[in-house]
């Protein structure tokens, strides 16, 4: 059996200062299925010194030798695929076609995204008399969430070994067997030692850690606008630069040209995906009051036919949500709605029948809500779906940016020039028209409390850089 306490630091794997276990629950089975050790500001403080140290001589190496090593990186990654996708339905309980088609392919797309982004980057050039030299911007810490455990690893490390950083890597302690099979891929890529490091701990022991690190010059989180304002106000004393990817609540416009039926349905199923614990769940649709009821009956019989499974199973139904505590969020935001008077279309608290054991939550919706309600304006990362109703284009495009977040939106409409306009007044970071797909060499990240960095493909090398200008 793999020894999951040890801690990846400097090219080697070693014991933590002081042990500290912490158990690795699979959410389908409420079972401990493997132990990790939590680690504290003195593991940080090696890991620091040992990237530092790396730092002199990875921040010079040329960009052929990093398209070397990160097409080394690759290979591993495509070799040990599906031990990436079993790891990640075991530890957060993604369905095993969803981990395979859906989550492990992150980690494959942003390495290969990145690698593409190196290979036409334009680190210099020259405007007047001075010559514009975009540097790594040195040791970089890395604090990433559950829920897309290895999409959120791999945007981050790939580009920053892309610009030449190097970096402490802080995974979830609910889900880091990913981030424990992606650190022994970087290992045998040959990358040199203290480029790359990984710590497991939590919020308080390392994260706080690394942000507020003297010798980190930079913070990439992804997770919850809560973690992510405590983690800039705690950079804040070093003045290093921090980026966030935080949380969302995004509208899904249907305008009143669009085909109700489809996209109601896969507004359901897109909400549902992943048991609704994606950042850019469409969990707010917004219909024309004059299609309302066609939305809800089409809703509702969608709803019957998501399916909840275990994550060992083959096929598209949902699986558990990542944990007890999380378990337990939602139910509350479920019952805080039907305490505010929405109306309950499917679903509702408790679990679904026949899963007693593991955190399995129904498939729920909510009609007549306005979007003053509390499951209309928080994040309640859960298979929950909001459907409210508008007046006029004009109303719908102010609901959906009444909003403190802004990170993605959809709109509807058989006209494309008419969903380009909707698209442009749209606060948020990303838009999809009609379904269209986010490719890995498009920006990810969001307006408002939803972030501030852009993730993915070239984008994502600019969190990592700084910019010199040498005038002669
Ligand atoms: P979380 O904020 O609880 O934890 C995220 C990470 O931050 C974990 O590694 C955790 O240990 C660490 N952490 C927590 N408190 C900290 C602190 N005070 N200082 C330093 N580190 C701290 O989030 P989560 O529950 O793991 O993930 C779900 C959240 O992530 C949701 O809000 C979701 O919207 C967001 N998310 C955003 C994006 C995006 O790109 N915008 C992508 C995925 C998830």
């Amino acid at each position: 059996m793999k020894n999951y306490k040890e801690f990846y630091i400097n090219g080697q794997w070693v014991n933590p200062v002081e042990a500290n276990d912490y158990p690795v629950i699979n959410p389908a089975t409420e079972k401990t299925i493997a132990t990790i050790s939590l680690g504290n500001k003195q593991d940080v403080d090696i890991a620091v010194l040992a990237a530092k140290k790396a730092f002199s001589s990875f921040g010079y190496t040329s960009v052929e030798q990093r398209i070397a090593l990160l097409e080394a990186l690759l290979k591993q990654y495509k070799d040990n695929y599906d031990a990436m996708a079993h790891a990640i339905s075991q530890e957060m309980g993604a369905p095993i076609d969803l981990a395979i088609n859906a989550q492990a392919d992150t980690g494959k797309g942003h390495i290969k995204s990145a690698l593409s982004a190196l290979k036409k980057f334009e680190f210099e050039r020259t405007i007047g008399n001075a010559q514009i030299i975009k540097e790594p911007i040195g040791v970089c810490g890395f604090i990433t969430p559950w829920n897309w455990p290895i999409n959120q690893i791999a945007c981050k490390v790939a580009p920053a070994l892309a610009t030449g950083c190097t970096m402490i890597l802080k995974p979830s302690e609910i889900a880091p067997l990913s981030a424990h099979l992606f650190s022994q891929m970087v290992h045998d890529a040959g990358f040199p030692a203290g480029v790359y490091n990984m710590i497991n701990g939590d919020g308080m022991g390392v994260g706080s850690a690394i942000s507020a690190h003297k010798d980190i010059d930079m913070v990439s989180f992804t997770g919850s606008t809560r973690a992510g304002i405590a983690i800039a106000k705690s950079a804040a004393d070093t003045v290093k630069r921090v980026t966030q990817e935080l949380g969302g609540k995004s509208p899904n416009i249907i305008l009143d040209d669009a085909d109700i039926e489809k996209v109601v349905k896969r507004g359901v199923l897109s909400c549902m995906n992943n048991t609704g614990q994606s950042c850019n769940a469409p969990t707010r649709m917004l219909i024309p009051q004059s299609h309302y009821q066609q939305a809800v009956d089409t809703a509702k019989a969608t709803a019957a036919k998501v399916k909840v499974g275990s994550p060992e199973e083959h096929g598209h139904h949902i699986g558990p949500l990542v944990s007890e505590s999380h378990f337990d969020k939602v139910q509350g935001m479920i019952q805080q709605g039907i305490d505010e008077g929405a109306t309950l279309l499917a679903g509702g608290v408790g679990k679904p029948d026949g899963f007693e054991t593991g955190y399995y939550t129904k498939p729920t919706i909510f009609t007549d809500v306005n979007n003053n309600m509390t499951i209309a304006r928080e994040e309640i990362f859960g298979p929950v779906l909001v459907m409210i109703p508008y007046e006029s284009e004009e109303q719908a495009i102010e609901i959906a940016n009444d909003t403190p977040y802004g990170l993605a939106a959809f709109v509807h409409s058989a006209d494309a020039n008419r969903a380009k306009r909707v698209a442009r007044k749209i606060r948020a970071g990303m838009v999809s028209i009609n379904n269209a797909a986010h490719y890995y060499t498009s920006p990810f990240g969001g307006y408002k409390q939803s972030g501030n960095g852009r993730e993915w493909g070239e984008f994502g090398f600019d969190d990592f850089l700084e910019i010199k200008s040498v005038s002669s």
